[in-house]
């Protein structure tokens, strides 16, 4: 153990005791980095009372070295340099907890994914670039105010917007887990897409059998209220506490607006198909020319008959599916939308629902001939090749046409046929195939709904393909960047049913976690606002991108009115937009201060750690704590 020299000092007036651990993660740090060389360079700084390095800190013995040096040690702040925090972070501060610390005085050092695995050819070079990044992240810690979680109140309610097989799921799982549900939908009937469906992929269900089970499993549910013919026109307030204003065109002009409060918000609008463009293959311009919901809604209405194949009024003997029309475009070769980008996202499901629907027209009319043009066939669901191969098997035939040359379509004035698709096949030799047909099917692509009014509600986040957007695919796949407002379905990019029910179950889950118990706890990394150094210019709140997050308000402060930036704590995200504005330097994000900043540059780049004395560093100790946020909006 090593005496700390230095002036830095707790709120008590006892010494900062900085314990410094240096993770080896079995080898994939200590193959590259001395970690006993970076645990010795740290031992030097003024403010480090121990330092030590482990081959495995997250192991119980591993956490057992930091509990037992806060306990005997008097250790007060902790920093572990050792993978990612994403893995490890929330260990080690329970693990501070437990010794009776408070959790947020800790700092993760990332020295694997920051220096080991990037610098495995410079094995000095790596432990030079460690010693560094752990001396600026003792700098934080000694720097860093006592935070605790912000507590919001939560209701036990959530409003599910969009009632198609996602938004119905979703309702009907939230229901089973306990919670009030009020579920909102814009048209007249539940059941979005799949209610238009004849026989559905891979189960053969009809797509109306599926809709009425779950429409009866939600209506017959005490705890979901349906609004039909309704969408919601206000959404304010947070996670916990949202205030959902329910806008009904059809009800009594007094009975228009419903206030729902609800503790979380699950979307599901779904998706909308692609429009072809004027000509696009000969769209509206031949009535030979239709999509393929226009034509699976065709066939459904058409009976077998000896007839044959009929569609708008007019028989087809020989029929030619175009895939990929509204999506996988490339920028100069097809149009772009109307924000001037093209649509280059795979629509995922028009693949294997053409090639069932192609399964349809073979064995309701064996004698109708079919043709597949496409330039990749993507039938990745399970069971989904199947359709395939059966539809080649029983006589379709299949041409693969250039991504930058798509099949064109002339209509013919008084021939045999209505028209002819002109290819070219690159499955041979490039051969030109000129293919007489009665009709085109273009297989269109899902799009976006335009929900520009419910995203402007919130600034919901939304890609570059103009879907809403999740946090992060993998990890937090339902979840937006607006605590409390989870996806499901199709409104998030193209999904199958099935995607789309077990989307709507994860939000489900999600939201049943979050609300399962009476408050919420919340990061304390948020804005605060130094109200005496304040000068109520308002730039802050330009640059805000959180609605509701920051407000300007007038303040009574030492006997007189002033006008300051306020922070609502729950709906603040930390992102520090704020604080990167603010020239007086009265905002600063809670856990990641400026003056905590500029010391960590500092440390980085100071010629040795045992140089990094400090004066008075610790002046201002605070200790920041919310009150439990559970009012109204
Ligand atoms: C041609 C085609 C064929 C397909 N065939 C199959 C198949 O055989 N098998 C299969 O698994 N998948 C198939 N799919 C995919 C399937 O259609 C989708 O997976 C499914 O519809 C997604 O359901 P959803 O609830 O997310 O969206 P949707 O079905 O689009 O439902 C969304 C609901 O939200 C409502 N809504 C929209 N905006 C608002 C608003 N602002 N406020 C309130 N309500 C709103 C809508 O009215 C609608 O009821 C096919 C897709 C296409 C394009």
């Amino acid at each position: 153990m090593t005496e700390t020299n230095t002036s830095a000092l707790e709120p008590s007036g006892d010494p900062v005791r900085v314990g410094v651990y240096v993770c080896h993660c079995g080898g994939n740090i200590s193959d590259v980095i001395d970690t006993k060389a970076v645990a010795a360079a740290l031992a030097a700084h003024p403010n480090v009372a121990v330092s030590n390095d482990y081959m495995f800190m997250c192991s119980d013995p591993g956490q057992a070295l930091i509990i037992d040096d806060i306990k005997a040690n008097h250790i007060n702040r902790v920093v572990v340099a050792a993978c990612s925090p994403t893995l490890h972070e929330i260990t080690f501060r329970k693990a501070l907890q437990r010794a009776g610390l408070n959790p947020y005085l800790f700092e993760y050092v990332n020295i694997r994914e920051q220096a080991s695995w990037v610098h495995k050819g410079d094995h000095e070079g790596a432990t030079r670039k460690a010693v560094r990044l752990v001396a600026a992240g003792v700098e934080k810690v000694v720097r860093q105010d006592e935070l605790f979680p912000i507590k919001v109140g939560v209701e036990p309610h959530v409003v599910v917007v969009g009632g198609g097989v996602a938004g119905m799921s979703a309702a009907v799982a939230l229901a089973g887990r306990g919670l009030g549900v009020t579920l909102v939908e814009k048209g007249v009937a539940l059941g979005g897409r799949v209610a238009d469906l004849d026989r559905v992929y891979p189960t053969e269900e009809r797509g109306a059998d599926l809709v009425q089970d779950l429409t009866r499993q939600v209506e017959g549910h005490s705890r979901i209220d349906v609004r039909l013919g309704s969408e919601v026109v206000g959404l304010d307030g947070h996670v916990g506490k949202f205030a959902v204003t329910v806008r009904t065109s059809s009800a009594a002009p007094d009975d228009q607006d419903h206030l729902v409060r609800a503790g979380a918000v699950v979307i599901a609008t779904g998706f909308d198909h692609y429009k072809p463009a004027q000509g696009e293959h000969g769209f509206g311009e031949s009535p030979a020319v239709v999509t393929l919901p226009d034509f699976q809604a065709a066939l459904r209405q058409c009976p077998a008959s000896r007839r044959g194949l009929q569609v708008n009024g007019r028989p087809a003997r020989s029929v030619a599916f175009i895939h990929c029309v509204g999506s996988r475009q490339i920028d100069g070769v097809h149009a772009p939308q109307a924000d001037g980008k093209v649509n280059d996202y795979c629509s995922r499901t028009c693949c294997t629902a053409t090639l069932h629907t192609i399964r349809q027209v073979q064995s309701r009319f064996p004698d109708v001939d079919v043709y597949d043009l496409h330039k990749d066939i993507r039938t990745y669901g399970r069971g989904h090749e199947a359709y395939y191969e059966d539809a080649s098997r029983a006589g379709a035939l299949f041409f693969r046409f250039p991504d930058e040359e798509p099949p064109t379509f002339a209509a013919s004035t008084g021939g045999e046929y209505a028209g002819t698709v002109t290819t070219r096949d690159i499955l041979t030799w490039g051969e030109e195939l000129e293919i007489p047909v009665d009709l085109v099917v273009l297989a269109t692509g899902m799009v976006p709904r335009d929900i520009a009014s419910l995203i402007d509600l919130r600034k919901l986040p939304v890609g570059a393909d103009r879907f809403l957007q999740e946090v992060h695919p993998k990890l937090r796949p339902v979840e937006t960047g607006v605590a409390g407002i989870l996806l499901a379905g199709a409104c998030q990019g193209p999904m199958d049913i099935n995607e789309a029910c077990t989307a709507a179950q994860t939000a489900a889950v999600k939201a049943a976690i979050l609300l399962a118990n009476p408050t919420i706890e919340l990061d304390p990394f948020v804005a605060v606002v130094d109200g005496e150094r304040c000068d109520g210019c308002g730039k802050c709140l330009a640059e805000c991108e959180y609605v509701g997050a920051l407000t300007m308000a007038d303040v009574e402060q030492a006997g007189a009115t002033v006008r300051h930036a306020v922070v609502n704590p729950a709906m603040c995200v930390g992102c520090g937009a704020c604080a990167a504005v603010c020239s007086p330097r009265a905002i600063n994000v809670a856990g990641w201060t400026l003056d905590q900043f500029d010391a960590m540059v500092d440390a980085i780049i100071a010629e040795d750690v045992g140089a990094l004395a400090h004066t008075e560093c610790r002046a201002g100790v605070r200790h920041i704590e919310f009150a439990v946020i559970s009012g109204g909006n």
